[in-house]
C-alpha cells in the first residue's frame, strides 16, 4: 500500500531594504532589539530553521533580494539554505529549492518584457547560487495568468505552486499535481496547496502548539481514503510564508522541526513526509490530469490581483494604489524609451534587451561590470561601455520599483512604498543625468495625484520625504506641497 504524504513549502522572502543610493539598510526602530528587520527575522527564523535542519525536509524558495542579503550578512545561514536543496534520494534534476522571480513584482501586472526579465533573473540567480538549473519557480503572491505560465514553460520551468482557488474547478482534489495546457503543445505542472491546512498553520496559533496533535487532528483527516486509481499517493501540501516559523509565530521553528523530522520515539502518524520537489520529480507532465487556472488571481487577494493596483476591499482606502502604479508605469515606459534610444548609438535594440536579461550576472557578482560591458560591446569605446552600464543600472532600479510590497499595505507612507519610490528615484536620476531629460519632473507631477489616507500628504511629498530620509537631495516641482 502506498502511504499518504505531507509536503511543507516555505516561501522565504524579504523585500530589498538597502538604500539604492548607498547600499546600506537604515536602522529600523520597529525591529528592536535588532537594528533592522532583516537582522531580526534572520535571528528568529532563517538562522534557527537552517540550523535545525528543517530545510532538508521541506521545499522552499529563497527570494534573490533576501538571498543576497544573507550571503553578505550571514553567509553560514545562506550556505545552509543552499546545502539543503539536494537532499538524499532526489533525482539530480529536481531538488527541494525553487526559484523565485527576481524583484517580487506581480507578474500579471507587468509588461511582457518585464515578466521575462524578472523570471530570467530569478532563474539565473538560482542557478548561480544553487549550482543547478531550477525546475520549479515560486510566483510572487502566486499571482498568475496564462501569459506568465507560457513564459515559464518557454524557460523550461516544470512546475509552480498555486492556491486552490486559482483553479477554475473549485472541487478539484488538491492532493495530487496537475498539468495546465498552455497552447502550442506547452504545458506546466501545478501543485495546489491545501487551503484549510495552510490557513490553520499560518493563522491559528493554537493549532501549531504541538506537532503531534497537529499531525493527528489536522493533517491525517486531510489524507483519508485510498490512493488515486492510477497509483498516485495522496499528498497534501502546506504552503505558507517561511517567516511564519519563528518570526510571525514564536517557537514554530521547533514545531516545524518536529512535524517534518519526528524523532525515533514518535508513534507512526499514518503518513510520511515528502517535498513538492519529490511530488513532481521527473514525472512527465503528460501523466498528470489537466486543470485550468483562473486568470489574474493570487494567494493573498481574493479580488484577483486588485490589491496591487486598485481599490481592493481589503484596504480601508486603496485610492492611492492605482495612481501610484500608473505613475511608475509611465516612468518605466519613458525610461525604456530613453535608454533604448541612447543604447542605439552602440548596439541594436534586441541586443540591449538581451543584455538587460543577462545583467543579473553582474548584480550577482558572477561577472564584473567592466567584463560584462566588454563582452557585450567588444568594439565600443570605453565611454560607450560606461554609458551602457549606466543604462543597465537604470533598468535594474526601474525593475526594482515594481516590488509588490509597495502596494501591499494600506498606506503609501509606509517604508515599503517609500522604498519603491527610492528605486524609482535612483532609476530616473541615472537616466536624466545620462540623457539630459527631465523624467523626474514628470514623475513628481504624477505622484501628486494621490494622497496618503492617514497623513493626507500627496505622493510627491512622500517621494520627497523618502529621499530626505535616504540622505538624498530633494527636488520639488513648482507648486508641490512641502513635505511635512
Ligand atoms: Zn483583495
Amino acid at each position: 500500500m502506498i502511504r499518504p504524504k505531507l509536503a511543507v513549502h516555505g516561501h522565504f522572502y524579504q523585500p530589498e531594504r538597502r538604500n539604492p543610493f548607498t547600499g546600506e539598510i537604515a536602522p529600523q526602530a520597529g525591529a528592536a532589539p535588532y537594528r533592522d528587520w532583516n537582522t531580526r527575522i534572520n535571528a528568529e527564523c532563517y538562522k534557527p530553521n537552517s540550523e535545525r535542519g528543517n530545510l532538508r525536509h521541506i521545499s522552499f524558495d529563497l527570494g534573490p533580494t533576501l538571498a543576497s542579503w544573507l550571503a553578505t550578512n550571514d553567509p553560514a545561514t545562506h550556505d545552509r539554505f543552499v546545502a539543503s536543496d539536494m537532499s538524499v534520494g532526489l533525482a539530480a534534476s529536481c531538488g527541494d529549492a525553487m526559484a523565485q522571480s527576481y524583484h517580487h513584482a506581480i507578474l500579471p501586472l507587468a509588461s511582457f518584457a518585464d515578466r521575462r526579465t524578472e523570471i530570467r533573473w530569478g532563474l539565473r540567480d538560482f542557478e548561480l547560487r544553487f549550482g543547478r538549473r531550477p525546475t520549479g519557480i515560486w510566483l510572487p503572491e502566486t499571482a498568475v495568468d496564462m501569459t506568465t505560465l507560457r513564459i515559464l514553460a518557454d524557460e523550461r520551468v516544470r512546475y509552480t505552486i498555486l492556491a486552490p482557488w486559482q483553479a477554475v474547478d473549485s472541487r478539484l482534489d488538491t492532493r495530487r499535481p496537475y498539468r495546465v495546457e498552455l497552447g502550442g503543445g506547452k504545458t506546466i505542472i501545478v501543485v495546489f496547496y491545501d487551503a484549510a491546512l495552510s490557513a490553520s498553520t499560518s493563522f491559528e496559533s493554537d493549532a501549531t502548539m504541538n506537532a503531534d496533535a497537529f499531525a493527528r487532528e489536522r493533517v491525517l483527516p486531510r489524507l483519508t481514503g485510498p490512493s488515486f486509481p492510477d497509483g498516485t499517493p495522496r499528498v497534501t501540501v502546506i504552503a505558507t510564508d517561511g517567516e511564519l516559523y519563528g518570526h510571525h509565530q514564536k517557537f514554530r521553528d521547533l514545531f516545524l522541526a518536529h512535524l517534518v523530522s519526528p524523532g525515533p520515539d514518535t508513534p507512526d502518524r499514518g503518513f510520511d513526509i515528502t517535498t513538492v520537489g519529490r511530488m513532481v520529480g521527473d514525472t512527465p507532465a503528460s501523466l498528470f490530469p489537466v486543470a485550468q487556472i483562473s486568470e489574474r488571481t493570487s494567494w493573498s487577494c481574493h479580488h484577483g490581483v486588485l490589491r496591487w493596483y486598485g481599490e481592493c476591499p481589503d484596504a480601508s482606502d486603496g485610492r492611492w494604489k492605482g495612481p501610484l502604479r500608473v505613475a511608475l508605469e509611465r516612468l518605466g515606459t519613458a525610461i525604456d524609451t530613453v535608454a533604448a534610444g541612447l543604447a542605439a548609438d552602440f548596439m541594436d535594440r534586441p541586443g540591449f534587451w538581451r543584455a538587460r536579461d543577462e545583467y543579473v550576472d553582474v548584480i550577482f557578482g558572477a561577472e564584473t561590470p567592466e567584463g560584462f560591458a566588454r563582452r557585450c560591446l567588444p568594439v565600443a569605446t570605453a565611454t560607450q561601455q560606461a554609458h551602457f552600464l549606466t543604462l543597465l543600472e537604470a533598468e535594474r532600479w526601474r525593475l526594482a520599483m515594481f516590488a509588490s510590497c509597495g502596494w501591499f499595505w494600506d498606506d503609501p507612507i509606509r517604508p515599503e512604498t517609500k522604498h519603491v519610490l527610492l528605486c524609482a528615484a535612483k532609476a530616473v536620476r541615472l537616466i536624466d543625468a545620462a540623457a539630459g531629460t527631465d523624467l523626474e519632473g514628470s514623475l513628481i507631477d504624477d505622484l501628486a495625484t494621490f494622497v496618503s489616507p492617514s497623513r493626507r500628504i500627496d505622493g510627491a511629498a512622500i517621494y520627497a520625504e523618502a529621499l530626505e530620509e535616504a540622505g538624498q537631495p530633494v527636488r520639488r516641482s513648482p507648486g508641490a506641497a512641502p513635505a511635512s
